[in-house]
């Protein structure tokens, strides 16, 4: 099987995320792997292992778009077991929207697979930053290809892709002709943690670093200029309240029925 992965270089969530005071774009400077896209890594694992592993032929290929510090999120996918990374990496595409960053994504896989055909597309179910789970069904689209999204069970078999998707009242079972674009969330599987071996391993896996001329992509196309959608303003959070503190003397819960009406919860 030939799997491609993609995975994105996000602004760590456990520190202080903004967008940089010039153009609103993200300031990526302390930037990791997604982990929503750890889920998409091991499920992709987990086929080829089914499969013989890369001793078999079989490939993940860690695909990463973004500015120079990507390549990071492409270094820990090798770490974690990937068999290869492709970095696109552009100035033009500095601050793509989804629609244009999924033009671009949609390019370099089909630039991958003139060689020989890619069987599944797989993406985590949203960035950590944007969120706006746009890009998976948008790829689909541009490379006319089925999409499952939210798969939280996942198995090919012969020439399909099988899926579970969950909601609150049932679930789907959704089947899909390959080559096939999926997003899976993080109820799919317990991602694995780089170990000793794989990172030793990783110095040695190609990284190909791919410019837009490399896959026919237009500048004009992608980054602010050919984005769909604009920041015009943006303003940082106001700073959290302290809240309102409630001392029990035998009334606390008469104090909440009160506090509740007030913000009209009630
Ligand atoms: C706070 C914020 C709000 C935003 N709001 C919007 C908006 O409303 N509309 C809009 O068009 N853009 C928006 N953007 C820009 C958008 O985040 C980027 O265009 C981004 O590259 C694609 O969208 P996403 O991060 O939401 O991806 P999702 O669609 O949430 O990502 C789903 C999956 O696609 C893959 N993927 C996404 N981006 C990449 C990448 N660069 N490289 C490799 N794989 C990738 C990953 O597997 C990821 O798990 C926003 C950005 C931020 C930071």
């Amino acid at each position: 099987m030939k799997i491609i992965v993609l995975v994105k270089h996000v602004p760590d969530a456990q520190l202080d995320r903004h967008l940089s005071d010039e153009d609103n774009t993200t300031d990526r400077a302390d930037s990791i792997l997604s982990e929503l896209d750890e889920y998409a890594l091991e499920a992709a694992l987990q086929l080829i292992e089914a499969r013989g592993g890369a001793k078999a032929g079989n490939q993940v290929i860690a695909l990463s778009m973004g500015p120079a510090g990507a390549v990071n999120a492409i270094k820990k996918s090798l770490q974690i077991g990937a068999t290869e990374g492709v970095h696109l990496r552009d100035d033009a595409l500095a601050g793509s929207d989804a629609a244009a960053t999924s033009l671009a994504l949609a390019a370099a896989v089909r630039h991958l697979g003139a060689d020989s055909p890619v069987d599944l597309v797989l993406t985590g179910m949203a960035s950590t930053d944007g969120e706006t789970s746009l890009v998976p069904a948008q790829l689909a689209e541009r490379l006319d290809l089925p999409q499952v999204t939210f798969a939280s069970e996942l198995d090919v078999d012969g020439g399909r892709v099988i899926a579970r998707r969950d909601s609150d009242t049932h679930y789907d079972t959704i089947e899909a002709t390959l080559p096939a674009v999926v997003s899976v969330t993080d109820q799919i599987n317990e991602p694995r943690f780089p170990n000793f071996k794989g990172i030793i391993a990783a110095k040695r896996k190609t990284i190909t670093t791919l410019t837009l001329a490399d896959i026919g992509v237009d500048p004009a196309q992608v980054g602010k200029a050919g984005s769909w959608t604009e920041v015009k303003t943006a303003a940082a959070r106001p700073p959290r309240t302290a809240g309102t503190i409630i001392t029990d003397e035998g009334d606390a819960g008469i104090q909440l029925v009160d506090f509740l009406a007030a913000q009209k919860l009630l």
